[in-house]
């Protein structure tokens, strides 16, 4: 795809005497581009943009990676828009591409309440970048293909943004959108990730089984992937909990009014969503409309549980969480039934330890001792958590820059999208995306990650005009 606008690919920041503000985007998957896309529509000052990412492309990260042609997300159109300003810029966005209208008749006057395929948001994300380029003759921007390795704080304030190769980059502003961190490179020991070399189904189709880790929607479109393509064998899916994701509701589910207020401790959370999805049923709405009215006050509840009552959560209820919050469109939940009700496909709950091409390790519910699950083939489609302990974040970290969240599951961060040491944001610093996900909730998600660009580019607007009236 083409990109409008001003790049400037051999120019490097720092040599010219410019004295714009420079904004350094640590990642470019989809909350990079977001973050770009935001900057580029909020901040009117010119700045300079620098992207790194070892990946050369920009694909939209982890959530394209491996997606066959026509896999499908799984929400809705109405809540994919990049615009914080116009809820149905997708939809508009998708009425003006006359290929899709034609395919899709059955849904015109309006495509909100449909799924699409993940090759199209990507496409349409891609596209509002470069759009929103196009307009800025007054910002550049220069994508560096490397690995970030470390980001100091320099003593005149400025960052600098190293990757091995070259001088460090000298920045003012640095968002950091690394997400789940880099795809792993497969090891003898762990010899497949979701983004890496997909793995065929011709190539598997001698195997007699295959097992696949992990039980949310990745698992599901993997094991679709490995149906399309003619493999017929047996496919166990394993995680620790054993929870599927569930089902979307045909038509669009608009969160309910829940009688009462949700409680505050966890402990009773719990009991109060099943009586008001019981009582949604009974009431001939559904569970999903609670679910819905609930995640609106998530991130408040969230914010109030003591540090204790969210690792309880981590532990015991985030899986099932998953499983009601990441829905399958309709058609995908009832083909992913009948692929269990086969019995070619079965669903294990069970620990998963050390894995190679022979099989998985398990630690089996009530049992002390780990068994072993023969396989021909194990593929990991959990969700990898960021390294903490790698680089960029570590040096952060020994820095005083940043501190893990309470969960330990990324860093601290606020809506805003604010680094934060204590209850002390780090001026200039920023983490977009699920590097957020122990301080926010639903912060993997697109709707999340949009807001929480916009409001980070927002507090850069601020920072930007005071430098160039400095500067
Ligand atoms: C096509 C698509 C489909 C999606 N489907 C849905 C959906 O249906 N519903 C929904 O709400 N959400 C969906 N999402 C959002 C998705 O769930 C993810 O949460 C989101 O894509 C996270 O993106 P990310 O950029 O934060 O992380 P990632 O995708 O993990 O990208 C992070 C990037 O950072 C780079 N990186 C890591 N470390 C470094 C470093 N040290 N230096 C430089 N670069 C580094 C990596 O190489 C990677 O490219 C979708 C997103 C896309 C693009």
């Amino acid at each position: 795809m083409t990109i409008h606008g001003s790049f400037l690919p051999q120019t490097p920041f720092g040599s010219d005497g410019v004295s714009v503000p420079r904004i350094a985007i640590v990642g470019r998957g989809f909350s990079g581009l977001m973050s770009a896309i935001a900057l580029l529509r909020r901040v009117r000052t010119p700045f300079e943009l620098l992207m790194l990412d070892p990946h050369p492309e920009i694909n939209g990260g982890q959530a394209l990676a491996g997606a066959q042609i026509g896999a499908i997300l799984n929400s809705r159109v109405r809540d994919l828009s990049v615009a914080d300003d116009d809820a149905d810029d997708f939809d508009t966005w998708l009425r003006g591409n006359a290929s899709f209208r034609n395919a899709v008749s059955a849904a015109i006057p309006g495509f909100r309440q449909i799924f699409v395929p993940k090759g199209m948001f990507s496409d349409y994300a891609y596209q509002r970048f470069s759009d929103a380029l196009a307009l800025r003759h007054d910002v550049s921007i220069r994508m560096r293909s490397e690995l970030v390795l470390s980001i100091a704080r320099r003593s005149d304030s400025r960052f600098a943004v190293a990757t091995g190769e070259g001088p460090a980059e000298i920045c003012d502003i640095v968002v950091l959108a690394t997400g789940y961190g880099t795809t792993r490179k497969p090891t003898p020991s762990q010899p497949e990730t979701p983004g890496a070399t997909a793995i065929r189904a011709r190539r598997l189709a001698p195997c007699p089984h295959i097992v696949l880790l992990g039980t949310g929607v990745r698992v599901v479109d993997r094991l679709f992937q490995l149906r399309d393509e003619g493999y017929c064998g047996r496919i166990t899916l394993l995680s620790a909990h054993g929870f599927l994701p569930r089902s979307h509701t045909r038509f669009a589910a608009d969160p309910m009014e829940l009688e009462g207020e949700i409680p505050r401790r966890l402990r009773d959370v719990v009991p109060f969503l099943r009586h008001a999805c019981r009582a949604a049923e009974d009431g001939g709405q559904n569970w999903q409309s609670v679910m819905n009215a609930f995640r609106k006050q998530a991130r408040s509840l969230w914010r109030d549980l003591p540090a204790q009552e969210k690792r309880r959560f981590n532990r015991h209820l985030r899986a099932i969480y998953d499983s009601h919050r990441n829905r399958l469109p309709e058609p995908h939940y009832l083909r992913l039934m009948r692929e269990l009700s086969t019995g070619g496909t079965v669903l294990r709950k069970g620990r998963a330890g050390a894995f190679t091409n022979d099989g998985v390790t398990v630690r089996w519910p009530g049992e002390t001792r780990e068994g072993f699950m023969a396989a021909s083939a194990v593929i990991d489609c959990r969700c990898a958590a960021p390294d903490l302990a790698a680089p960029p974040l570590s040096t952060l970290m020994q820095d005083g820059l940043a501190m893990p969240d309470e969960l330990g599951l990324g860093v601290l961060v606020n809506a805003h999208g604010e680094v934060l040491v204590g209850d002390q944001a780090t001026a200039n610093l920023y983490a977009v995306g699920p590097l957020g996900l122990g301080s926010l909730p639903d912060i993997d998600l697109v709707p999340e990650i949009v807001s929480q660009a916009y409001a980070a580019a927002g507090l850069m607007t601020q920072t930007c005009t005071a430098l160039a009236s400095t500067g």
